[in-house]
């Protein structure tokens, strides 16, 4: 048998098993073994019941000893008793009892995997679980015993942890010769098992350390791939040729100098390094980390004033039409002093502004295009575009991206965010470009004090406010909206707007904006609010990133313990941006033990590395980043959270190789080539790879 033959020549692979199979990708051997184990039993991980800690993460295996349902105040839970001759472990389930139900019979072997409680006795509520066979027994046996995570497709077709366990077995058994991609070089600078080893070691071994070994080779290959297509992208970046931004030109001296505050040193610090890279000729590739309220936005400013001095054109992208607004309003500002045409190109604007604005850029007139991804549309033609910003840039797609550099002849690219991304993270999703970070806020900043409240106490924060507006600040207060869809979210921000305005803030000037409203009117509300003729705001989350009112130093936020922490960061940094003490306010409506660690944090600390590292712990770099990138990390073994080492070497190694041979051409590389075009083959387009 060969690697590539299909499952079909299983023994225990028939045309009903085979489709579910199919189903989830899985069709040659190959496939077949790289499903791999959820989890591994062995002598080390399992726990005996007498020696169990309340508070802590185990697995335990165990006999069912008796089940039922019983009942409690509030319906009903599904009790099992399990024993493994040391004690009695009780399982609870509060849902699907009915499905639950008729999983047990007494006598079952169970390996239970759960958080240990104490009540009466040692619990665990939800556990994960599997069934065993009498004679698994990692603990005298000495094996570890792989647990596969098999849906009810499988079992559907009789495919339990057992029958799975023999296909992966008879696999296992024939002499696959499973080419190797690495050099030996390479497995041997990187201490790895050979692809083979891993495949066999990944289900069964003979003992942790092998296993660990397996794990280790096979996180390494994903973070390879990945690694391999950020040096690509940078290698092929620095092969092009760009205009140099030389002159420095008359823009950027009478922008500074009319500015009324002092730009700190981290902000001089990061135009220094951006100057330098978009004065030479191969384009800049420069992510600019800074927490929100750093003043990234006059770093943009300032350096595309360095670029307009060389007869260029700029464009500003920004993930959400409020922001482009702002960014437009803060742009022109500063460019109408040098009378440098600034124009906003955003989603449904009328026919003839849209045309003239074209018109303007292809002539040249135009010197700054600021928008959202409207900006990407095909018939935006710049007459000669050398430099690209994108703000909050991982709210963007590797794509889109491109597409928006396509449209000048290898502009220079400077990405902005306010997310800190942690680092093992940076060098991951960002691993193709230098980085500048703002490390340092405004001088009169002074930090934002944060307290989380229950409901009760509004009435009091309520008063609050109304003392804060009678001091001319300014409040906002924020509703959640996971979908703009959602429709009970925005009748919540709506009917809070209603009764603010008739009862409890009957003398103060409200507005409400949220997704649902008509472009024109969102303007309307957002330019009152930042003229200060709106005191107080309710909205719900469009109101998110970038915007800028100084003059706002109260955030108050409902449910808060729906939201992220990245993007509780986010919210609070709308306030705290000018000299005012200021306050976030989190009303806590419901609690669970993952949102209240949430708002821990946020009340703890106003660092954004912090948080972001948190938040990504919490979260897992899928939802940390957002749709929009997540598909960009189809890993199955690979953890970018723990697994800064291998990230490193994995990275050193695909680096090693691009610099000789950045096409993967050279015949040693074949295999390497093959993987890669084949993983990655939707992304192709934003690197040039032939
Ligand atoms: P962010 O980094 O979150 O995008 P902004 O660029 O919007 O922050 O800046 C926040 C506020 O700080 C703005 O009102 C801006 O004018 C102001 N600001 C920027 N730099 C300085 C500085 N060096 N000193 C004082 N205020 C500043
Ligand atoms: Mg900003």
């Amino acid at each position: 048998m060969k690697f590539s033959d299909p499952i079909t020549l299983l023994k225990n692979i028939g045309s009903k098993r085979v489709e579910v199979f199919n189903n989830h990708g899985i069709y040659t051997l190959y496939d077949l073994l790289y499903y791999f184990p959820r989890r591994h039993l062995d002598r080390t991980s399992v726990k005996k019941i007498k020696d169990l800690i309340k508070g802590e993460s185990c697995t335990i295996i165990a006999t069912v000893q008796t089940f039922g349902v019983k009942p409690i105040r509030k319906g009903k839970m599904y009790q099992v008793m399990v024993n493994d001759k040391s004690g009695i472990l009780t399982l609870n389930w509060f849902n699907s009892i009915r499905i639950i139900k008729n999983l047990f019979k007494v006598g079952d072997k169970l390996a239970i995997h759960g958080k240990i409680d104490w009540f009466h006795g040692f619990s665990i509520t939800h556990p994960e679980f599997d069934k065993l066979e009498k004679n698994d027994d990692p603990i005298s046996t000495g094996e570890v015993i792989p647990l596969y995570p098999l849906t009810n497709e499988f079992k559907s077709v009789g495919i339990d942890q057992r029958i799975f366990r023999k296909i992966i077995k008879e696999a296992l058994s024939y002499k696959l010769n499973i080419p190797e991609i690495y050099s030996s070089e390479v497995l041997k600078n990187n201490a790895l098992f050979s692809l083979s080893e891993a495949l066999q070691n990944i289900h069964y071994s003979s003992s942790n350390k092998k296993l660990n070994k397996a794990i280790k080779r096979l996180k390494f290959d994903e973070h390879f791939f990945l690694q391999l297509f950020m040096a690509i992208r940078k290698k092929s970046i620095k092969s092009l040729g760009t205009k140099s931004l030389n002159d420095i030109g008359p823009y950027f001296r009478t922008i500074s100098e009319s500015l009324n505050f002092e730009l700190t040193g981290a902000q001089k610090k990061v135009i220094q390094e951006i100057h330098t890279d978009i004065k030479n000729n191969v384009p800049m590739n420069r992510l600019l980390q800074g927490d929100v309220g750093s003043g990234k936005t006059i770093v943009s400013i300032l350096v595309s004033a360095l670029a307009l001095g060389n007869n260029t054109q700029v464009a500003i992208m920004a993930p959400t039409e409020i922001l482009a607004r702002q960014h437009f309003s803060s742009f022109k500002t500063e460019f109408d002093k040098v009378k440098i045409s600034c124009a906003l190109l955003v989603g449904n604007m009328k026919k003839k502004e849209r045309f003239s604005i074209l018109n303007g850029l292809v002539l040249g007139k135009v010197g700054v295009l600021v928008g959202t991804h409207a900006l990407i549309q095909e018939d935006v033609i710049f007459k000669s575009l050398n430099l690209v910003i994108i703000d909050e840039q991982h709210r963007f797609g590797v794509n889109q991206r491109a597409q928006l550099l396509n449209k000048g002849e290898n502009p220079h690219f400077l990405a902005m965010t306010a997310t800190p991304i942690p680092r093992t993270l940076s060098i991951t999703y960002n691993g193709d470009m230098e980085l500048s970070i703002i490390d340092e806020l405004p001088k009169n900043r002074i930090p934002v004090i944060t307290k989380v409240v229950k409901p009760q106490r509004l009435i009091k924060v309520f008063n609050f406010i109304k003392d804060q507006i009678k001091q001319n600040h300014q409040c906002m207060v924020i509703y959640p909206l996971v979908e703009e869809s959602e429709k009970s979210d925005l009748a919540a921000a709506v009917q809070a707007y209603e009764n603010f305005k008739t009862k409890i803030f009957k003398k103060v000037s409200i507005g409400l904006i949220h997704g649902k409203m008509k472009t024109e009117e969102k303007d309307l509300i957002m330019n009152s609010f930042s003229k200060n003729e709106i005191n107080l705001l309710i909205s719900t989350t469009v109101i998110e990133v970038g915007v800028d009112i100084p003059n706002a130093t109260v955030m108050l936020i409902e449910h808060a313990e729906r939201f992220g922490l990245t993007q509780l960061h986010q919210l609070r940094g709308r306030v705290g941006r000018g000299a005012e003490k200021s306050y976030c306010i989190l009303v806590k409506r419901k609690a669970t033990s993952n949102s209240n660690k949430r708002l821990d944090i946020m009340e703890e600390t106003n660092d954004g590395f912090l948080i972001s590292d948190e938040d990504l712990k919490l979260r897992g770099p899928g939802e940390f980043f957002g749709i929009k990138q997540s598909g960009f990390f189809k890993f199955k073994i690979a953890d970018l959270v723990r697994d800064g080492p291998i990230i490193r070497t994995a990275r050193k190694a695909a680096f090693d190789i691009v610099e000789k041979d950045k096409n993967l051409k050279r015949k040693s590389n074949k295999l390497i080539r093959n993987k890669f075009l084949n993983e990655y083959s939707q992304y192709l387009d934003a690197i040039s790879f032939s």
